[in-house]
């Protein structure tokens, strides 16, 4: 037989690090990485650009003082040329800068938060929605990098502007600023306060928003049993439903916005009269130029303009921060089984033994559904688990993949309790031929390397070759390039399972989980399937998870599972014999396909 990689030598220990847990802002700092001096860069230009805004209000007073005296214009006005040249350039620098180091910061985000949701344990997928996970990837991480992005263009630019334009009214005109002045913090004030309430209401929305998103996958992803029961409008109305939900808190924050911003401009349009009417008294004294009132008054409508940028920019961070504070927590959290921790060995003999089991599923922790379970299976033995459906059959495999944890007694292999194994390294020694084997949309070669990258092109052929799927692979007019799935060939069930055999095959692992199909194939591909699997599992210890009983008489035992024990332990003929639970089983199946 065809053996591939094993290393042999002494028991390796091998423990894997555990992350810290980050602040919102040490992961932004970890996640921007060297990016921070582009984006440093690109602050500093934005500040520069406003800056040099705020010379363009004084060179358009001192034009309009220039008219008014008859002097040349010529030298105020290639001023104002260069000055607004120079800024332009600067625009372009720092949109630019902060554009890329924003984009390289969301994808390296992205990446980040993807790696650490596939790190978390299964339950972490029982609890959550594959939706709600998606929306964090796509809308958290957009969220955080329009907010980033604005706080630059619009904030530091605002800010450099409502600092400077406060100092350049003081030196044009200390007594008409210091009556505009004294209204000003007092709206700020009012202004924080109501965006802090609008925040808190943009949160409830995003909520509803991505429930209503996680209805929409879920019929996405199950579409064929939606088409085939005919729900499509069943489907239609609960994404309706969520949608109302989330349509009438999002028209509540649209209100709210619009309100805000109304008073905002009014009061600030206030302001503006106030200083004309103020500014025009101050001219016919005689105690400022009028372009000195005109610069004034540019000034201040910039500030204005800064003032609600940072208004709506203030909103904008409220959110980001709600999607930051969800994308920490997740890259935080620390998977219940951390797979890459634990003791690595350099060899598996390949016996499992369950102890007293008692295991109850994390989504559903008040029904226990292994109640105490023993089972002991030697190095090259085939047993299989029989039984009523929800016995706690694929329960077991799930347990000894590590896939959760048990709650009482213990699964040991080679003596050793899971628990202390490294999940990663228990896997790969773990091959798992399931009976809807899940195939990638990629060509058949990556997916049977997927379990063992490394393999040469020979190995792979091998591997396909006693799996009986290197004749039909080699039928297609690209052989083993031929793409699966979506935009390829679709595979049969029998091929499907037999590339799963040989994908097993090729990873060559000492433990073998067959989770037998429920639906029969045609006899020939059944045949096909059944030579590969005895190609697989010689010489291996091999779990079968038994859905129909007619593929299972050769096993060395078989373990009748019932109600989260065993209630029943033989080989096909003891227990035929004894004709209790397995007995009336396999009756009721032979009398099923008699009809
Ligand atoms: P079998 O393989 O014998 O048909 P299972 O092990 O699949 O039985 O299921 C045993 C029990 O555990 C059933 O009651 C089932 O509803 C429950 N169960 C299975 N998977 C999950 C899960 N991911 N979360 C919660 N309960 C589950």
């Amino acid at each position: 037989i065809f053996i591939p990689f094993k290393e042999d030598g002494d028991d390796e220990q091998e423990v894997g690090e555990r992350h810290k847990p980050l602040s919102p802002f040490q992961l932004f700092w970890k996640t921007i990485g060297n990016d921070i001096w582009m984006f440093c860069f690109g602050v500093v230009t934005a500040f520069l650009s406003s800056w040099i805004g705020l010379q363009i209000p004084k060179v358009f007073g001192k034009l309009i003082d220039s008219t008014k005296s008859g002097s040349s214009l010529t030298q105020p006005a290639l001023h104002a040329v260069a000055i607004l040249v120079i800024q332009a350039s600067l625009n372009f620098l720092y949109s630019t800068l902060i554009s890329i180091a924003c984009e390289r910061y969301s994808a390296k985000l992205r990446n980040t938060l993807f790696e650490s949701m596939l790190e978390q344990e299964i339950a972490f997928y029982d609890k959550n929605s594959t939706g709600d996970l998606l929306n964090r990837i796509s809308s958290d991480v957009q969220l955080v990098r329009s907010a980033l992005k604005h706080s630059v263009s619009l904030g530091v630019k605002s800010i450099g502007q409502i600092v400077g334009g406060t100092i350049s009214l003081f030196l044009i005109s200390p007594k008409l600023s210091l009556g505009m002045l004294t209204i000003l913090p007092a709206m700020v004030g009012v202004g924080t306060f109501y965006a802090g309430w609008l925040k808190s209401l943009s949160l409830r929305s995003q909520a509803a928003q991505a429930q209503s998103t996680s209805v929409a996958e879920e019929a996405m992803s199950n579409i064929r049993t939606v088409v085939a029961f005919s729900n499509q409008e069943y489907e239609s109305q609960r994404f309706a439903e969520k949608n109302k939900k989330s349509l009438s808190l999002a028209t509540e924050s649209g209100i709210q916005i619009g309100i805000f911003q109304g008073v905002t401009s009014m009061a600030l349009s206030s302001i503006s009269l106030l200083v004309y009417w103020y500014g025009g008294t101050l001219v016919s004294a005689g105690e400022m130029t009028s372009g000195q009132l005109t610069s004034f008054i540019i000034h201040t409508m910039n500030m204005q303009n800064s003032f609600s940028q940072l208004s709506i920019l203030f909103t904008q961070i409220m959110s980001a921060m709600g999607g930051m504070t969800r994308i920490t927590e997740l890259i935080n959290k620390t998977p219940a089984i951390e797979s890459g921790v634990g003791i690595k060995r350099n060899t598996v003999v390949g016996d499992i033994q369950f102890r007293d089991v008692q295991f109850s599923y994390p989504a559903r922790p008040h029904i226990q559904v292994l109640k105490g379970l023993n089972l002991d299976i030697k190095q090259g033995q085939v047993v299989a688990l029989a039984g009523p459906s929800g016995g706690g059959k694929s329960t077991i495999a799930s347990l000894l993949e590590r896939f959760y944890d048990v709650d009482g007694g213990e699964i040991l292999i080679d003596g050793v309790p899971i628990k202390k194994i490294n999940a990663k390294w228990l896997r790969n020694h773990i091959g798992i031929v399931s009976q809807e084997p899940s195939l990638f949309a990629t060509t058949i070669i990556e997916n049977l390397r997927y379990g063992c990258p490394e393999a040469t092109e020979q190995q792979v052929m091998e591997a396909a070759k006693l799996a009986n799927a290197h004749q039909f692979i080699e039928s297609f007019p690209l052989g083993y390039n031929t793409i699966v799935g979506e935009r390829g060939i679709q595979l049969s069930g029998g091929q499907k399972q037999r590339i799963a055999i040989a994908r097993a095959i090729l990873k060559n692992p000492q433990i073998i989980i067959l989770d037998e199909a429920t639906s029969a194939l045609d006899s020939e591909s059944e045949h096909l399937v059944q030579e590969a699997l005895q190609n697989l599992m010689k010489g291996r210890t091999t779990l079968i998870i038994a859905h129909r009983l007619s593929t299972v008489q050769n096993a060395d035992a078989i373990a009748v599972v019932k109600h989260g024990v065993i209630v029943e332990y033989g080989s096909h003929s003891q227990l035929m014999a004894k004709k209790q639970l397995y007995y009336q089983l396999v009756q009721r199946q032979l009398s099923l396909k008699d009809e």
